[in-house]
């Protein structure tokens, strides 16, 4: 794992290699993980991320041509050509052109004037990982154009253009959370995010003794494609079946209630397990928010439990290899709690593991996941990171 200035430094010998000069401006932005609250998102629910040590840095200096702007990326060792002047239109095909070329339309949107330029992207983040590179991709460019122009957005702005970019030009219909933290996020400190508010609150998680452990499963099964479209529609119409506008208004208490409701429809046991899984997630994720504040280290992980086993048995996103992952995981000495991240049907798990632990957990876990599964997973331990800023600032 790279530090963002030794990020900096490699992307500045490669401008300075490329264009024969020093950059001039400097930007950093995180990926992120989520703690815990899944697909309570699109519930109008809570979610509680926090910034991750990983970064997407990009360096920049003026250039002289009329109205483009050159995106060297060091990871596709390709360069894209967009377009600074607003007359950029969705949605593109080349996937990582349409997140830069989104958010500096937005940017340009929102009244920043931005000069011609170049600039080289490095980053740590792995990309496709579920740990939200896309995301610190645009928070990075939004932040970098911000120091070009001289001028800074609000940062709740900046955070729901970069998303708006993701939706209108990479067609990616994603929620706030990932442009909230990876904008937002502060050193030692999680983000519970009301989903319908969008407010974020802040949460110290600043203790030495207590790191996140981040395990790549590295599966990744696409099964029909309809997996996330069907429960956002299960997770609507049990909502109109219990007579609320979304299920963030709902309780266990008006679920139960409703039971007979549900055994009238013929997916009313699928619906009705959607909205538990729900409901509880939404209840688990306000209660660890609280633990987190209070250190209450082994709370916090019995709610992660919690989360997971409501995941796999209730909304039915995880897969046997996760299962088998967050299973070894819990046998290791200080550990205090694991569950998977992210979409689901693969991807990472995320763990509280007691710091001194950490090299132990990551050596027992990957050769017991690797004797049953076949393959071998990929680990980094953080603590809650610095959200978007300008390095040489
Ligand atoms: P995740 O956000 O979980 O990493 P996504 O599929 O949402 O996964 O986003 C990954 C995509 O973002 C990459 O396939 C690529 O198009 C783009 N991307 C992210 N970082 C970079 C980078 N440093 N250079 C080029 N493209 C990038
Ligand atoms: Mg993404």
């Amino acid at each position: 794992m790279a530090d963002v200035e030794s990020l900096v430094s490699s992307a500045a010998t490669v401008y300075a290699r490329k264009y024969g000069k020093e950059p001039q401006w400097f930007a950093a932005a995180p990926g992120r993980v989520n703690l815990i609250g899944e697909h309570t998102d699109y519930n109008d629910g809570f979610v509680f991320p926090m910034a991750i040590e990983r970064y997407t840095v990009i360096v920049a200096g003026p250039a002289e041509a009329e109205t483009d702007a050159e995106f060297y990326s060091m990871y596709k060792n390709k360069s894209a050509f967009v377009q600074v002047d607003g007359s950029a239109k969705p949605p593109l095909h080349v996937a990582w052109f349409s997140y830069i070329q989104g958010t500096v339309q937005n940017v340009f949107e929102a009244g920043l004037t931005i000069p011609p330029f170049r600039a080289v992207v490095v980053s740590d983040v792995p990309l496709g990982g579920g740990l939200s590179s896309s995301a610190s991709l645009e928070v990075a460019v939004a932040t970098l154009l911000e120091s070009a122009a001289g001028k800074k957005l609000d940062p709740v702005e900046k955070a729901l253009l970069c998303q708006k970019a993701e939706h209108l030009y990479a067609k990616m219909p994603c929620g706030i959370m990932d442009q909230f933290i990876s904008a937002m996020g502060e050193k030692g400190f999680a983000m519970l995010l009301d989903c319908r508010s969008k407010v974020p609150k802040m949460i110290p998680m600043d203790s030495p003794n207590v790191s996140v452990l981040i395990i790549n499963s590295n599966v990744k099964h696409t099964l029909t494609g309809s997996e996330y479209p069907d429960r956002r529609r299960q997770c609507e119409k049990a909502a109109a079946l219990m007579g609320v506008p979304m299920l963030r208004d709902a309780d266990l208490e008006l679920l139960q209630a409703k039971k007979e409701v549900f055994d009238k429809e013929i997916d009313g046991d699928i619906c009705f397990r959607r909205a538990r899984h729900v409901i509880t997630e939404n209840a688990r994720t306000l209660a660890m928010a609280e633990a987190l504040t209070e250190k209450e280290w082994k709370h916090c992980g019995e709610l992660m439990y919690e989360s997971h086993a409501s995941m796999k048995d209730d909304f039915e996103i995880t897969c046997p290899e996760v299962d088998i992952l967050v299973d070894v995981t819990s046998k290791q000495k200080g550990v205090f709690g694991s569950r998977m991240t992210g979409g689901g049907f693969g991807g990472c798990t995320v763990s509280l593991v007691d710091t001194d632990k950490i090299n132990d957990v990551i050596e027992s876990v990957s050769q017991r996941y690797e004797r049953q599964t076949g393959i071998l997973p990929t680990a980094f331990a953080t603590q809650a990171a610095r959200g978007a800023y300008c390095p040489k600032e």
